[in-house]
């Protein structure tokens, strides 16, 4: 650490933390928003600025030096020095077009990544002007108090005070993966960042609660500094432009020595001069160099990203894109994600008295009543305890709306529907803060399943209160509250609340339960320190209050979520912390699995084998009551079957599982940042249905690459043909499609349909198929075969008949034609117009890969139909312009040779519409 540096973090260590409020200037009201306001100005928004980005300009020269670009560059020179100065000059033209062409496409793929990384904000609560608010961590000014809990990452470098149980991960900073404790006493150790009550921006709270007060904030933090020095990026290259990659390398080489067995045939077969000879293997090499192909599948990649982000599922990777169309299991959650996270209380069970409650939603309006009758709190101890435990055992705060607007949370539903049933009940929550002070918590965890905090009675005692699952409770019970007396909890009260909590529980209720202990007495803890209330001493020999049930909805748009899972035979595993009997009802509800299904809880599936485990996972199964450690296990058992799985999380703890999945999902709304830093998917809504339609998109972006590439590789053929033709006949028979024609298609007129075939629409029926394999090719058997056997072979035949009789037409056949004739010239315009005339067929046909192209719509891709008409434009400017005509040998065509050329679409694109519903017809009989 730079000595300057060391000396300002522990300075800030080591002094008081009033001193410290006075050097900057706050106090435990916090900043004034206008103060706030004026230190944004001063010292910056609170980010980390990007690493130092690749020159721009470098990045543009790169779309020049590839090896096809480095290979027309010397042509080019070649054909000029060879005397065809036109020649030369026009393939520099199309070069730099093309380059300037995958420019674009590279910046257009980097914008729609990048505006992706806006759409997630992170927010921290700070206190200004006396008031706890939410704000977004680029707005922290140093001066700012802020919260910290468990699953938060640090937003900026801070010294902390109030602190609980606080534990920090501070791997990205130290390389240290233990978490290590913080406390509000300064102690240093020998390292760096060992300052005991600093935490630093960058690193995450794994558990605890915390105040900070910020010192440093965006660059000038720890985490910034280190990034300044560090700023190298490094290119990551995901599997499928890998595999692209290793494609395009392939295919290049297959061009080099195709163009190198035409060069020689030329020379010695055809005895072209040397020059020409090359620009015609040139020709060769081009046609079969997919050069396009990178920065396309990237933009289309990034364009699907996009179109994901609109469905509500944020990728933090285009790798992901491909994995999600591979999914075969997901694993999910249910509060929030398979239901509404709408919590509202509507029963209260005490063991002496039982209350209904009204009203639904976040909304005050509604009242607690009993045996039909309106209760008085006043007159209900018991109901008054549990109430209190309801508001004091809470984070949450709940902003009233204004007449029947929804109210904001800050907190947790759960807790959220706690503070609204104790307003219906008429509890004033700030004066019961008041008379309770808190003066420690011991923070909810899933694994326990219980959270408590500690007040002080108006009697001076220390009063604990605990609220958690029922089973946990039960464990930490001892007495009961019964009709004001507190009692010996005996057998038959506990089955009595286990029973009535099953009657919940079948309804899909969720409940919740309540205790609480006065240390007073005999007590163990009575005279003992607070830190000296932990979960061990304090959570023990607890009363027994009651239970209140809450309903959850679920989500409306979950059943179709659930049903097109199940038609594209991928299977839904719910893992849920909730109650065996809650889950199984609300499972078979929303249709997820039927009432066979197998419910596993977290302690039985400790008892499981990795075996046992393994054939469970593979038939209809729910894990109920499990701790989010226990995902990572059955994400790991279903990958061990050989399933592709996505799991969803939201807890600090959930982190694990996220990482191990193939597509870890994070919750945007209620999901913690350690939990979305872990993920591959951020959902934006929470919503299950968002990951089926992210799947979707998934197996679209795939197809459509599919059907880019088979359409960029069909050209290829006809390309091909003339020139094979041309050598076959020993040049008897002139060259068919000169090679400017060839870049014309190749880089001109064939881009902008292949552009918009990376942008059409899912396919009917997408989500009717079965996942695809791990291992399979984006570039498979059926299109090789489509682009070389059908779409190609139809075209070359179509072309070369073309060219023979437009020839023929002219005189054929005369090799001085070659040469001066228009006649010639005609031919192989003719031959040009008839590939791109294919090519149009071959982009409608290749839209779809069995439905018809009408059940997507005939007009629906506008850009298809653009680069249609572009290309038509093209072919007509090319052929009438006489300067081009000289460089592109390309003649005027008559009225008859332009209707021949409109008329070649029709049938092939006719023909292929019947074969894929022979195609669709087969399929359904099977
Ligand atoms: P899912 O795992 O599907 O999101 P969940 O919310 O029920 O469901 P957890 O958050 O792990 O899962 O909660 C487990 C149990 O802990 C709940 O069923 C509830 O009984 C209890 N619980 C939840 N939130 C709190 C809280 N804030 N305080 C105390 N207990 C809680």
């Amino acid at each position: 650490m730079a000595n300057n540096e060391s000396t300002k973090v522990d300075d800030v260590a080591k002094k008081s933390l009033e001193a410290l409020m006075i050097d900057y200037q706050t106090t435990s009201q916090g900043l004034a928003q206008e103060e706030a306001d004026n230190r944004l100005k001063k010292y910056g928004e609170n980010t980390i600025q990007a690493a130092k980005k690749r020159s721009e300009i470098l990045i543009f020269v790169e779309n020049f030096t590839s090896m096809m670009a480095i290979l027309l560059w010397a042509s080019g020179i070649i054909a000029m020095f060879a005397g065809m100065l036109e020649l030369g000059v026009a393939i520099w033209t199309v070069n730099v077009i093309n380059g300037c062409f995958s420019y674009w496409q590279q910046h257009a793929a980097q914008k729609a990544t990048d505006s992706l990384k806006k759409m997630l904000p992170s927010y921290v609560k700070v206190t200004r002007n006396g008031s706890v608010k939410q704000i977004r961590e680029e707005e922290l000014v140093p001066g700012d108090l802020f919260a910290l809990q468990a699953g938060d990452s640090i937003p900026a470098d801070a010294r902390i005070f109030n602190c609980s149980n606080l534990q920090v991960d501070e791997s990205s900073l130290t390389g240290e993966s233990v978490p290590v404790d913080k406390g509000d006493q300064y102690q240093h150790g020998d390292d760096e960042f060992a300052q005991n009550n600093i935490v630093f921006a960058g690193t995450t709270v794994t558990s605890g609660t915390a105040s900070g007060i910020v010192f440093a904030t965006g660059m000038t933090t720890e985490f910034g500094r280190i990034a300044q020095l560090t700023q190298n990026q490094k290119k990551v290259m995901y599997p499928l432009q890998r595999e692209l990659n290793q494609l395009t390398r392939q295919l290049t080489l297959i061009a080099v020595l195709i163009g190198v067995a035409f060069f020689l045939l030329a020379i010695f077969f055809v005895h072209s001069p040397i020059a020409s000879s090359f620009i015609f293997a040139l020709g060769m090499i081009v046609a079969f160099i997919p050069e396009g192909l990178l920065p396309t599948v990237t933009l289309s990649l990034a364009q699907g990203t996009q179109r994901m982000a609109k469905r509500h599922a944020l990728l933090k990777n285009l790798n992901s894109v491909e994995t999600l169309g591979e999914t075969t299991v997901i694993c999910s959650d249910k509060t929030g994600t398979l239901t509404q996270n709408q919590m509202t209380v509507n029963h209260i069970w005490l063991i002496s008295k039982q209350y209904e409650v009204s009203g639904t939603g976040y909304f005050t309006n509604g009242t607690v009543t009993s045996a039909g009758q309106s209760v008085d709190i006043g007159e209900e101890a018991d109901l008054k305890i549990l109430l209190q435990i309801a508001k004091l055992d809470n984070d949450t705060e709940v902003t009233e709306g204004k007449k029947d607007e929804k109210s904001k949370i800050l907190g947790t539903p759960t807790e959220a529907a706690l503070v609204i049933l104790s307003r219906k009940a008429g509890i004033n929550s700030r004066h019961e803060n008041q008379k309770f002070p808190r003066i420690k918590e011991l923070p909810f965890d899933s694994k326990r399943k219980l959270m408590s905090t500690i007040s002080k009675a108006q009697t001076g005692n220390p009063i604990i209160y605990t609220k958690g699952a029922l089973s946990s409770e039960l464990q930490i019970c001892d007495r009961i509250l019964d009709a004001g007396q507190i009692r010996t909890i005996t057998d038959a009260d506990r089955q009595k609340v286990l029973d009535v909590n099953e009657k919940y529980s079948r309804e899909g209720l969720r409940s919740l339960a309540f205790s609480f202990r006065e240390v007073a007495g005999q007590d163990p803890l009575v005279g003992q320190k607070i830190d000296d209330y932990t979960i061990k001493t304090a959570e023990t020999h607890m009363v027994f209050v009651g239970l209140v049930t809450m309903s959850d909805p679920p989500r409306p748009e979950i059943f179709d979520a659930v049903k097109k899972c199940h038609r594209a035979s991928i299977r839904i595993i719910m893992v849920t912390g909730d109650s065996p009997i809650t889950a199984k009802s609300i499972a078979t509800k929303i249709g997820i699995t039927s009432d066979k299904a197998q419910v596993i809880t977290g302690n039985e599936l400790d008892q499981l084998s990795d075996n046992d485990l393994q054939k469970a996972v593979k038939g209809e199964v729910i894990f109920a009551r499990v701790a989010p450690e226990h995902k990572f296990r059955i994400v790991s058992m279903c990958q061990k079957n050989g399933e592709v799985v996505a799991s969803t999380g939201d807890g600090v703890n959930d982190a694990p599982a996220l990482k191990r999945a193939d597509i870890g999902i994070a919750m945007g709304v209620t999901g913690t940042d350690v939990a979305k830093d872990a993920a591959d998917m951020i959902l934006t809504d929470d919503n299950f249905a968002s990951i089926v339609s992210a799947i979707e998109e998934g197996r679209t972006v795939y197809s459509n690459l599919q059907k880019f590439l088979l359409y960029i590789l069909n050209s290829n053929v006809p390309e091909a043909a003339p020139s094979v033709v041309f050598l076959l006949t020993r040049g008897l028979v002139p060259l068919p499609l000169t090679v400017m024609q060839i870049l014309t298609v190749d880089l001109g007129t064939d881009l902008l349909p292949a552009l918009g075939l990376g942008i059409e629409k899912s396919e009917p029926g997408i989500m009717d198929l079965p996942p695809r394999p791990q291992d399979s090719h984006l570039l498979n058997r059926s299109i090789v075969i489509k682009a070389f056997g059908l779409y190609g072979l139809v075209a070359s035949i179509i072309s070369t008949c073309a060219y023979f009789f437009v020839n023929g037409v002219h005189g054929w056949p005369s090799v001085s034609l070659m040469s001066s004739g228009t006649g010639y010239a005609e031919a192989t315009t003719m031959t040009l117009g008839a590939i791109i005339f294919c090519q149009i067929a071959a982009a409608m046909n290749c839209r779809t890969q069995i439905s018809s192209v009408f059940s997507v719509g005939l007009f629906s891709n506008r850009r298809i139909w653009l680069g249609i008409i572009v290309e038509i434009v093209l072919l007509a400017v090319l052929m009438y312009t006489p300067f081009l005509q000289v460089v592109f040998n390309t003649g005027p065509l008559d009225r008859v040779e332009w209707f021949f050329l409109f008329c070649i679409p029709i049938p092939l694109f006719l023909l292929e519409e019947l074969r894929k519903w022979i195609v669709r017809k087969v399929a359904s009989r099977h």
